[in-house]
């Protein structure tokens, strides 16, 4: 979101666009440099997918034991790292960490605690580094109707920005999704803004909390994998907004839809069509607003497909094994 007079900024989008892509590049190049520093009870392994991370990022962790685990439960920085195994009785369990998008670069402590089948406490630690982000920065000099809203406008986004705070706050016990998570608009791989500052008059506005998919309007907006339909309206900087509980604290955000096909409440499929792509809220062309949060922590959502697998790619690499019609 932050989506702040993003009036009249078109002209500036191709550029814009080019500097959020090596940005996104960037973030997503960064790769196992070193083993993480971790101490674990003995039977028990802590692996984390990368040693480093920053703001916007996602770490996969596996937790491994020479015993069955029945639970398993992380904690960084106060908040919950969710866990999940895929069968029972299992030795392996997986979770994510989310790095806010503005959390303060430099080294915070995991802890990870849990228990065995027969009863043994297992816990492990590990020293996570936050870098800063590389993210774009936009300076724009805008006309003041784009910067200043009326104070019923600023009223209307503050009570929609606390209703999606009480929506992110609310942790769903359950894992509702089942498998790889997918980009939600068909034939795209990636996108742009995540991260992007505007400068507006001089005035740092907020973040750009997710990133911008390019489609025409009217494009089929897909459900990035399993979940319930939590908020399904229009919001002022959004337009027309679906977010999805996929439980555990891990919710996807989809903004500016032309049209709305889901209701709170409804169970969605991986896939599931919940809207169309349009230019509804602060924007002046069609794309989706895609987001991603993590234990409150807005994290950039086309990570969370690298690490946990992007559906819609394997089903196009399975369509052009098939034979053509040449
Ligand atoms: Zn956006």
């Amino acid at each position: 979101m932050s989506l702040q007079a993003i009036t009249a900024v078109c002209k500036r989008q191709v550029r814009c666009a080019l500097a959020c892509l090596a940005a996104t590049v960037a973030l997503l190049s960064v790769g196992v440099r070193a083993k993480a520093a971790n101490t674990c009870t003995p039977g028990t392994t802590l692996r984390l997918s990368a040693p480093t991370s920053s703001q916007g990022g996602l770490l996969l962790i596996e937790v491994k034991s020479t015993k069955p685990l029945v639970e398993v439960q992380g904690e960084w920085e106060g908040r919950n790292v969710p866990f999940w195994g895929d069968i029972a009785g299992e030795t392996l369990r997986k979770g994510l960490l989310g790095v806010d998008l503005e959390k303060a670069p430099g080294e915070y402590e995991l802890k990870v605690t849990g228990q065995t089948a027969s009863g043994e406490k297992i816990s492990c630690s590990a020293r996570v580094a936050v870098r800063k982000g590389r993210f774009a920065t936009e300076n724009l000099q805008v006309g003041k109707q784009f910067v200043e809203p009326s104070p019923e406008q600023i009223k209307r986004a503050d009570e929609e920005r606390q209703k999606l705070r009480d929506i992110f706050d609310r942790v769903t016990p359950e894992r509702l999704w089942d498998g790889k998570f997918r980009i939600p608009l068909d034939g795209v791989t990636t996108g742009t803004n995540f991260g992007r500052r505007r400068i507006l008059n001089g005035n740092p506005g907020s973040p750009h909390g997710g990133v911008d998919l390019p489609g025409a309007t009217g494009t089929p907006v897909h459900a990035a994998q399993r979940g319930k339909v939590v908020l399904a309206e229009e919001l002022f900087f959004a337009g027309n907004t679906v977010v999805v509980d996929h439980g555990l604290g891990i919710y996807t955000f989809y903004g500016h839809l032309s049209e709305i096909d889901v209701k709170v409440g409804d169970a969605v499929e991986t896939g599931a069509v919940l809207g169309k792509v349009g230019a509804t809220g602060r924007v002046t062309g069609p794309h989706l607003h895609w987001g991603l949060t993590v234990e409150k922590a807005r994290v950039n959502p086309l990570l969370l497909v690298r690490l946990l697998g992007n559906s819609t790619r394997e089903a196009a690499r399975k369509k052009s094994a098939k034979p053509g019609p040449n």
